[in-house]
């Protein structure tokens, strides 16, 4: 299965701002669906998926026209090369059996995503996961690239995963999430900004699930265009604007200076092969992060 690329700078609708990945004392947080979600609301997001441990958490009742809850799970099926289950995350999903670890992560995926879900893996890195093993699955949307979350055991980035997997031809989409549990000051660290013709569970999801967004920690971007020879990028006032691509092969625009911040750049891709992403960071280190554009 290849994900097919809806690329949210030409495609019409509004950017919604959530957060796909948290927990709430139906498992392991310290707030309740209802605290958690009016959290949300209140710091300006559109909307945010619930997905607690091991089971779907009911959100009936907790959604108005203008802020969404979705269902979700981060399930725990297998096992991985370091003796860690995976963490298998869905949205839109209301009801799940209980996976553990004799249960194959594909299975866990090819069900979510039967059942309605989007579906992608949660921070490779914090749980020592392997190229070959994330080469092996299939039919997950995306890795989350950023979890604020695991960043507070030092290993909240998992972007050379990603580009591991896009330089070998998986067209996987990067998702920031907080993962927030409500102890550690985490909550609001990373997002998703989603172009959805509406707010609107299927809208979102589908948005998600064909690449119609970018992840932050922070900055805008507000456009990308990737012509034959260079790719031009605007965003809100950042210290570098970067064109990852395979191996050595991309590059970089730097701000001249703290009091000079770039909000667009032009890089040459001429060097580049297979895909560019494109990462902006600003001065306080905070990045967002484009879906990769296959050349
Ligand atoms: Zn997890
Ligand atoms: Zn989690």
């Amino acid at each position: 299965m290849e994900n097919t690329f809806r690329d949210p700078f030409r495609s019409p609708g509004r950017w919604y701002r959530g957060n796909l990945h948290m927990h709430t004392t139906a498992s392991d947080g310290l707030r309740s669906p209802e605290e958690a979600a009016a959290w949300y609301r209140a710091q300006g997001y559109d909307f945010v998926a619930v997905t607690d441990h091991r089971a779907c958490t009911p959100v009936e009742g907790l959604s108005s026209p203008e802020f969404l809850v979705l269902p979700g799970i981060e399930a725990h099926p297998g096992q991985n090369e370091v003796g860690e289950p995976y963490h298998v995350v869905a949205a839109g999903v209301t009801s799940a059996r209980r996976y553990t670890r004799d249960d194959p992560p594909q299975a866990a995926i090819d069900e979510l995503r039967a059942a309605g879900g989007l579906v992608w893996l949660g921070h490779p890195h914090w749980l020592g996961s392997t190229l070959g093993e994330l080469m092996a699955l299939e039919g997950y949307a995306g890795i989350e690239v950023y979890n604020s979350t695991c960043l507070r055991f030092a290993k909240g980035y998992s972007t050379v995963h990603w580009d591991d997997l896009l330089a070998r031809g998986r067209l996987v989409w990067g998702l920031a999430v907080d993962d927030t549990h409500w102890a550690g000051g985490d909550p609001g660290r990373g997002w998703v900004m989603v172009k959805a013709p509406e707010l609107a569970p299927q809208a979102i999801l589908s948005a998600l699930a064909a690449g119609s967004f970018y992840a932050s920690q922070g900055p805008e971007i507000y456009d990308v265009q990737v012509g034959p020879e260079e790719v031009y990028v605007r965003c809100s006032p950042v210290a570098s604007i970067t064109c990852v691509s395979v191996s050595g092969s991309g590059r970089y625009a730097l701000a001249e200076g703290p009091d000079r911040p770039l909000t667009e750049a032009t890089i040459s891709r001429r060097t580049a092969r297979v895909y560019v992403r494109i990462e902006c960071t600003d001065a306080a280190g905070r990045t967002a992060w484009s879906q990769p554009y296959l050349l």
